[in-house]
C-alpha cells in the first residue's frame, strides 16, 4: 500500500500540504507522487481513542497523520491514502485540489 502526496514538477520537491506553488522553486507545475512508508517521530493519542501522528516519510516531508495502530516513536509505518487501512498503516487523506485559505 502506499499514499499518494504532491510533487513539483520542476525541482521534484515532495510536498504535504497540497500547495499552489512549490515553497521550493516557486514553480506552479504540481502533480501526484506516491511514497511508500516513514517514521513515527511523536505519536499522540485523543481523547476518543484517535491516534495522530507526524511521520517523515522516505525522502519527503513530514506528515500528519492518522495511526490505524498503537505505534512508538521511531516505528515504520506503511503510508496510505484509504482511511480503512488495516493495523501498521499511517492514513493520510489526499484530494487533487489544494484548499484555499481565504475561502
Ligand atoms: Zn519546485
Amino acid at each position: 500500500m502506499s499514499a499518494t502526496i504532491q510533487q513539483c514538477l520542476d525541482c521534484t520537491t515532495l510536498l504535504f500540504p497540497l500547495r499552489l506553488l512549490c515553497p521550493s522553486c516557486g514553480g506552479g507545475r504540481l502533480g501526484p507522487a506516491t511514497i511508500e512508508a516513514g517514521t513515527i517521530e511523536h505519536a499522540t493519542t485523543l481523547h476518543d481513542g484517535t491516534v495522530l501522528a507526524t511521520v517523515r516519510s522516505d525522502g519527503g516531508p513530514a506528515l500528519i497523520a492518522r495511526l490505524t495502530s498503537p505505534a512508538a516513536a521511531g516505528e515504520t509505518v506503511f503510508l496510505t491514502n484509504d482511511p480503512d487501512a488495516g493495523p501498521g498503516h499511517a492514513f493520510v487523506p489526499f484530494t487533487d485540489t489544494p484548499s484555499r485559505e481565504d475561502q
